[in-house]
């Protein structure tokens, strides 16, 4: 597989990404951003979902960047994350076909022409799917690795796992995998319901030999705060959601870091035709 070249002064890039529309993967990854920062780190968080970006709305930022000198675009800032979306570029009423080549260009684009200045690390909120899109992206962005999000249904883990197929095709490292919408606890009784069933992602992860990064549920206040633009860990750092995506922050940073390296197998062979 090819080999992107790395970006000056980003550390780590990792992607968030899921193998269909959805299951929350921006949701995870602005608050997987928010728990890395929440740590101390310096993050960027991307938004390349070209099919619909969502990181405008969910960390409330509006307008267009602002041109440095040259093609040279400035990030925008909310939360201590540098912000950057495809939404910021293109009107969001209006829908864009995407051909190859200019997938290729806007990634490069956001990836290398954005003033992200000192980062420990870059997230990518990736398009959802495993088509041929979502693999030039991959292969166009430097990765150190790459979260893969699910609900915990059978059709969902199915899609996830071609998601992490994907990603050991170009060699990228899988941190792990998170179960979203995992469970449902009636604010009123206290009463768990498992709406989607429940664990599927922990075993899937478990068959694939690849972390797993947590539990989130199903929540009613993460969803209203989200779509508020008021994301759960900058908001209630402390509420349990926030925990558990602080928590899959710290075992990202492990991972990448090198504390504890990543705790993975020895994956097993994949062969793609
Ligand atoms: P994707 O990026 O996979 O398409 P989003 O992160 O945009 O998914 O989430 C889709 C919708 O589901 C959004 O309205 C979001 O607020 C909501 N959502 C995501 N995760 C949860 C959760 N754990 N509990 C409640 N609502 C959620």
């Amino acid at each position: 597989p090819t080999r992107a070249a790395t970006i000056p002064g980003i550390r780590n890039v990792i992607a968030v990404a899921s193998g269909k529309g959805g299951v929350g993967k921006s949701t995870t990854a602005c608050n997987l951003a928010l728990g890395l920062a929440a740590e101390g780190l310096k993050v960027g968080i991307l938004d390349a979902d070209i099919y619909g970006p969502s990181l405008p709305k969910l960390l409330g930022l509006s307008g267009k960047p602002r041109v440095i000198e040259g093609r040279t675009l400035a990030p925008l800032e909310r939360f201590g994350l540098k912000v950057m979306s495809i939404g910021f570029m293109v009107d969001e009423e209006t829908p864009m076909i995407w051909r190859g080549p200019m997938v290729m260009s806007a990634i490069t684009q956001m990836l290398r022409e954005v003033a992200w200045g000192d980062l420990d690390v870059l997230v990518v909120d990736m398009p959802p799917g495993t088509g041929d899109a979502q693999l030039t992206m991959a292969q166009a962005t430097p990765l150190a690795g790459a979260v893969i999000v699910s609900t915990p249904q059978d059709l969902a883990l199915l899609d996830a796992r071609r998601g992490v197929a994907m990603f050991r095709k170009t060699e990228v490292p899988i941190l792990g995998i998170v179960e979203n919408m995992s469970y449902f606890l009636a604010p009123d009784t206290g009463k768990r319901y498992d709406i989607f069933g429940h664990g599927g992602a922990r075993q899937e992860a478990g068959r694939l030999g690849v972390p797993f990064l947590g539990e989130v549920p199903l929540d009613m206040n993460l969803r209203e705060r989200s779509d508020a633009g008021e994301p759960v860990v900058a908001m209630a750092p402390d509420d349990p959601q926030s925990r558990v995506y602080r928590d899959m922050a710290r075992q990202v940073w492990a991972a990448l870091s090198g504390a504890g390296g990543l705790k993975q197998k020895a994956a097993p062979t994949i062969i793609i035709e």
